[in-house]
């Protein structure tokens, strides 16, 4: 089975997607990566959707990412005597550690660190943005404020404090639970959220231990500020728009997604572009077009892939959510406009052979009548170096490792396809050729390239570039040996 598109579509799992034939018609519909929120459902809701995901790989015979969201130090206030209470503009609201339900006049904040970290001036944003509070005084135990713009506050509402660097753990206890047990379960790509600096995403590699692929959610402004090193530490990002849009003004993100997403390019690092892109489907058959527009934006901007939080998750319309953006993605892919700026937006090469023989390849194909760029690639590295190209041919990624194939499922245009181990060259050629037939990219009158390093099982080492036909009996007739 081949998609028709190169941006991948990663599709969250919740209750309206808990069962083996909604999780394969979304899969069907388009969806590469399936998120599991760690936010939501237990372990045992986890474990049966990981399960689900394994059987419907087995039975298409398709490499699945599955990606583990982790919940973060996410903030919380505590409970109040009446479940909710209206807070007004302009009166005064105390936050503290009194454990004691809240009513009109404070709250309970109970996370200590915070009230260290508070400063006369700094805001408190509640309610995803709704509330906002301005800390009027404070000490080390509570923060006196005023409110700037009310509403309604109740239970354990989530709390942003925007221009503050938290000297919180990156990861919570509950969190470090859930790591070792997505681990243990078997996981391609763990994504960390609320990181701040690149020590968070280096502390959660340290507990992951080479179990899975490290993505930063960027949704604080102080991952922004140090993105760059953040980046470094990671394989892949997230532009988590949500808390990002609640952390700063809603307006600062398109620019900040666009940066991000061309930085990610530069790198050779998957980037998704996350949160809202279809919400009105939570509801609704029908996107709005602003929606719609959103999409085509990302994809135009070359992410590797969109996102489906609630749409898929809790949503009344799923697979619709899937089919919309795989639509859209074939549309904008199809017009002219769109190879245009992703040509014009290729980062220049690093001197390195890897980098001249991808480069190399995707002139091949795209000057002569090639039908794909097959990369052997272990590590994946130069599978991840020929998508930065974003060529116009077809990509497919051979390898012995299903983990590479699963982590690369995220990764523009990226067709993966699972091959035995070889020795030489010839025979990955070999492979390589039949993989282009057998899944439908070329016939025995065509032509391929196929890039590799010599010797094998060195990451990073893509030192050789071959055109070869597909045929068999000509691969070996035109053999250079
Ligand atoms: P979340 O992250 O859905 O886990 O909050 C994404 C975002 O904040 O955009
Ligand atoms: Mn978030």
């Amino acid at each position: 089975m081949r998609r028709l598109r190169n941006v991948k579509i990663v599709a969250t799992l919740g209750p309206a997607s808990n069962d083996y034939k909604t999780i394969r018609a979304l899969f069907e519909a388009g969806a590469d990566v399936f998120r599991l929120n760690m936010s939501h459902g237990d372990h045992a809701d986890i474990r049966a959707r990981h399960e689900i995901i394994r059987q419907i790989e087995k039975d298409t015979g398709r490499p699945i990412a599955i990606l583990a969201d982790l919940q973060g130090p996410k903030l919380r206030v505590g409970t109040f005597r009446n479940g909710e209470e209206d807070l007004q503009d302009g009166q005064k609201f105390r936050l503290d550690l009194d454990k004691s339900e809240g009513d009109a006049t404070r709250v309970c904040l109970p996370h200590r660190e915070i009230f260290d970290a508070l400063e006369p001036g700094a805001s408190l944003l509640v309610n995803d943005g709704k509330i906002r509070l301005k800390v009027d005084d404070c000490g080390s135990d509570f923060a006196d404020c005023t409110v700037i713009a009310g509403g309604t506050i109740s239970d354990r509402k989530g709390v942003n404090v925007p221009d503050v660097v938290l000297p919180l753990a990156a990861l919570s206890e509950k969190d470090r639970k859930d790591l070792e047990f997505v681990c243990q379960l078997g996981i391609d790509w763990l994504a960390l959220s609320f990181v701040q600096r690149s020590a968070d995403v280096e502390e959660g590699r340290a507990l992951a231990a080479g179990r899975a692929a490290i993505m930063s959610k960027i949704e604080k402004p102080a991952a922004v500020k140090a993105f760059d090193s953040i980046l470094a530490a990671s394989d892949g990002i997230m532009v988590a728009r949500g808390d990002l849009g609640v952390e700063l003004p809603v307006q600062n993100v398109p620019p900040i997604q666009k940066r991000l997403v061309r930085a990610c390019r530069a790198a050779a690092k998957p980037v998704i572009v996350a949160t809202q892109m279809l919400e009105s489907m939570i509801e609704s058959p029908m996107p709005t077009r602003a929606e719609v527009s959103d999409v085509a934006t990302a994809i135009y901007e070359g992410a590797d892939a969109v996102m489906l939080s609630a749409e898929s998750a809790a949503g009344s319309y799923p697979i619709e959510a899937v089919t919309t953006m795989n639509n859209v993605a074939i549309e904008v892919e199809s017009d002219p406009l769109y190879r245009e700026v992703i040509e014009a937006t290729r980062a220049g090469l690093k001197e390195t052979i890897a980098d001249a023989i991808v480069s190399a390849a995707r002139e091949i194909a795209e000057t002569t009548d090639i039908k794909a760029i097959c990369c052997y690639s272990q590590s994946g590295t130069t599978a991840l170096l020929t998508a930065r190209e974003r060529p116009r041919v077809p990509i497919i990624a051979l390898t012995s490792k299903v983990g590479t194939a699963r982590r690369l499922a995220l990764t523009w245009g990226m067709h993966c396809v699972m091959t035995g181990e070889v020795e030489r060259f010839k025979m990955a050629v070999v492979n390589a050729a039949r993989a282009a037939r057998t899944e439908g990219f070329a016939s025995e009158a065509d032509h391929i390239v196929v890039t590799a390093g010599i010797p094998f099982n060195h990451p990073g080492s893509t030192n050789i570039l071959r055109v070869a036909p597909c045929e068999e009996r000509l691969i070996f007739s035109t053999d250079p040996e």
